[in-house]
């Protein structure tokens, strides 16, 4: 069989995998016009659905906009910031300004300071080489704070074209959906258009006679804890309501594990309250620190879930990290799981996540 095209995006047509671009079901390869499943939604639903692509395509799609003037917005899940951040991002869009987007602040708990997270994602960024215009907090899904970055948006463009960019899983599709649920009239106008040594389109939606927002597809990001979780504690660990913090009294010695994925060990300080900010679904167990290994080696996947079997299999052994922490209450961050808000004095952590997950401190955000 020779390659087919979609004639909305230019992907190759595949019948195999609908998360992989250009998928269509067998019975649409009869039609005259073949378009993919993602094209076909677009088409008749005005739905926009992500596709992801591996880094290489994607970064070379990505690297089209520094040829072009406009504006990059880029969405990053606020629960997973390093595994969401696109690095290099600066050297792909050029001189072009950047605004950030954190998406999914319906979950984060209300004693949660908005200024301090907007400020930490600043900083976050700015770590990684990328220098922000400015952040802006929405919920997609609840359709929060998007209206006023639609209105930001359009001061910041003077008139350019915009480019949303964003891993796979931060809620791009979400994000688009919204916004053109918001602008009505546009519905009609929205089309795929191709970049200059891409097959892929970008979605393209009109903003004026002159400018468009284009959607870029999504990239895989391998750190991110969602590719090494089964589908099943994906579910578990991503928060889908207002986060309940869990306080737990620890002596030193003692240690907390998050379901079986991460683990925390207080190793040096005085009695303290530890602030557990994870998904109200995920169970945190506390134990003796001279018992942690052999529960784990014994329980996992019974006592302590997730990992279900599924994960266990492609699951990365644990990596230590300690801290020293002195002075300000301080958030041990586990990259795509939550965090944990320890107190101010003299304390020492040893953090035990998946080899390839990321582990930071920040200044407490409540
Ligand atoms: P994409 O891969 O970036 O296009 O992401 P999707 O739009 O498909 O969203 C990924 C997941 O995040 C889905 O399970 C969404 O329901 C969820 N999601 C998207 N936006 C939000 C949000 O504002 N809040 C919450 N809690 N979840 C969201």
């Amino acid at each position: 069989m020779s390659d087919i095209q979609c004639q909305g995006c230019g992907a190759t047509i595949q019948t195999i995998n609908p998360e992989q671009p250009g998928y269509a079901p067998a019975s649409a390869l009869e039609r005259e016009e073949v378009i993919c499943k993602r094209c076909f939604r677009l088409k008749h639903y005005n739905e926009v659905q992500d596709v992801p692509y591996q880094d290489d395509d994607f970064l070379e799609m990505l690297n089209q906009i520094s040829n072009n003037e406009g504006l990059v917005v880029q969405l990053v899940d606020i629960f997973d910031f390093n595994g969401s951040f696109i690095p290099g991002l600066k050297r792909l869009t050029g001189n072009n300004p950047v605004l950030l987007v954190g998406n999914k602040m319906d979950v984060l708990p209300k004693s949660v300071n908005q200024g301090k997270v907007k400020l930490w994602l600043k900083k976050s960024a700015k770590d990684l080489g990328l220098k922000v215009e400015d952040v802006h907090l929405i919920s997609a899904e609840k359709n929060q704070g998007v209206e006023k970055l639609s209105k930001a948006i359009d001061e910041m463009r003077t008139g350019r074209d915009v480019y949303i960019v964003g891993t796979t899983n931060v809620g791009k599709s979400t994000f688009i959906n919204t916004l053109i649920a918001n602008t009505s009239g546009v519905k009609e106008a929205i089309t795929t258009s191709y970049f200059p040594g891409t097959t892929l389109g970008f979605i393209d939606i009109p903003l004026d006679e002159a400018s468009s927002l284009y959607d870029t597809p999504g990239v895989i990001h391998r750190h991110q804890m969602a590719h090494y979780v089964s589908d099943q504690d994906l579910k578990v660990i991503t928060p889908r309501k207002e986060i309940k913090p869990k306080v737990y009294q620890l002596n030193p010695e003692q240690t907390l594990y998050f379901g079986g994925l991460a683990r925390l060990d207080f190793n040096i300080g005085d009695r303290s309250s530890f602030i557990c900010y994870f998904s109200n679904e995920l169970n945190i167990h506390r134990t003796k620190l001279e018992k942690a290994d052999e529960l784990y080696s014994n329980h996992l996947g019974e006592l302590l879930t997730p990992p279900d079997k599924e994960t266990i299999e492609k699951l990365p052994p644990l990596k230590e990290h300690t801290f020293k922490i002195k002075g300000e209450k301080m958030d041990i961050v586990f990259s795509g799981l939550g965090w944990v808000t320890v107190p101010e004095g003299n304390i020492t952590v040893t953090a035990h996540v998946p080899e390839g997950v990321k582990v930071s401190l920040r200044e407490s955000l409540i």
